[in-house]
């Protein structure tokens, strides 16, 4: 029995032990800087490419589609920055849902003059009427990432797109759609080839901390910073080529049995509760397998402790963040969750969960 069953892969996950080898492989095997210009440096930069083309078949789209980031909240940094840029400012719909890394953007978007707008996610799902009612001739960008952190709803993506590409053509003008698909990822389907720009995060897939993709289907954009010009001027600084190798490996890695397995786990744990205080916020057909939003009858923090004593680790929410709290709270309430945002915890799964660990949640489960 172990001591610990951690249930909170949605706010990060283990690194792979194949990742975490080729993050020290690489290190010793590539010292050089990429952007040097002798042979070392020639040797790393093949390497960096040579992962943008391996995490590009990953994907399934072309290796210049992607940049290499230090994580989803810059890539979704550079796309939101780039909107104050703008001359005119005019209109961006955020769902509900978003995660801090799309809403923060909200009042320096407001200050410089644009419509914000909130798309509401009724139950956990943006409809693509609900979206076609707020796009206007102004609409600039529309925020709508793939699977919810907060509740694991998975977002009808190609009906909104389609949405998104009715309107463009209507007012003719281009509407970013933006997908912010970190935990979509291994988890559900994706196809990019619908979105504009999408964020990923390597340390939600068993890569290491600190390393991210942006993916853009075309155009350039501003960069967050300034500097040396690498990742096309989009992510400038020296590459994190290490933490690139890992996050490539961590990609290759992903598989649909493991997914399989993890649905399998969260269906046990639904059935499982059955007749018990704690109820399944979501029905399993509209969510990932991997993130199981729960009520119990306690305030989320106490259950959150009380699930701790037994060494059961899960959120109060979206603990990505340490205001994640409040942040989760506001997302349920605003995405038709008002009764049981203040006692809701969020188990998420990952492939290193086995029965040993469902077998300890159940249990703790059912204790309340
Ligand atoms: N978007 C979502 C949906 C997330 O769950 C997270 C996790 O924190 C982020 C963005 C931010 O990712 P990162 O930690 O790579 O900046």
């Amino acid at each position: 029995m172990k001591d610990i069953h951690y249930f909170d892969n949605a706010a990060t996950t283990r690194i792979s032990a194949a990742a975490l080898e080729s993050y020290t492989k690489s290190c010793l095997n590539h010292p050089g800087n990429p952007s040097a210009a002798y042979r070392l440096g020639h040797e790393a930069k093949d390497v960096l490419e040579d992962c943008r083309r391996r995490a590009a078949a990953v994907l399934s789209v072309q290796p210049g589609q992607l940049v290499f980031t230090s994580g989803a909240t810059e890539s979704i940094g550079i796309v939101m920055s780039s909107l104050l840029w703008a001359k005119a400012p005019g209109q961006v719909l955020i769902s509900s849902l978003e995660h801090e890394a799309v809403a923060a953007w909200a009042p320096m978007l407001k200050e410089k003059g644009w419509d914000v707008v909130t798309v509401r996610a009724k139950k956990g799902l943006v409809s693509p009427e609900a979206l076609e009612a707020e796009i206007t001739a102004k609409t600039r960008l529309v925020a709508v990432m793939a699977v919810s952190n907060s509740l694991g709803t998975i977002q009808d993506t190609k009906a909104l797109s389609e949405v998104v590409r009715r309107k463009e053509a209507e007012y003719g003008r281009p509407i970013t759609f933006l997908s912010d698909s970190v935990q979509a990822l291994g988890k559900t389907g994706l196809d990019l080839s619908l979105v504009d720009a999408a964020s990923f995060s390597a340390h939600k897939v068993h890569g290491p901390r600190g390393v991210g993709l942006l993916y853009l289907k075309k155009g350039q954009l501003q960069p967050l910073s300034h500097g040396g010009g690498q990742e096309r001027g989009l992510r400038p600084g020296t590459e994190n080529l290490a933490g690139i190798e890992a996050f490539t490996t961590a990609l290759e890695e992903l598989d649909e049995e493991d997914a399989r397995r993890i649905r399998s786990y969260s269906d046990e744990v639904r059935e499982a509760i059955k007749g018990s205080k704690v109820k399944a916020l979501v029905p399993a057909d509209q969510c990932s397998g991997h993130i199981l939003a729960l009520s119990t009858p306690l305030p989320s923090e106490v259950a959150v402790r009380m699930l701790q004593d037994r060494g059961v680790l899960v959120s109060s929410g979206s603990a990505c963040s340490n205001n994640a709290r409040g942040k989760a709270e506001a997302v349920l309430r605003a995405s038709g969750f008002a009764e049981a945002a203040g006692n809701m915890i969020r188990v998420s799964f990952s492939r290193d969960n086995d029965e040993d660990d469902i077998r300890a949640l159940i249990e703790a489960l059912r204790s309340f």
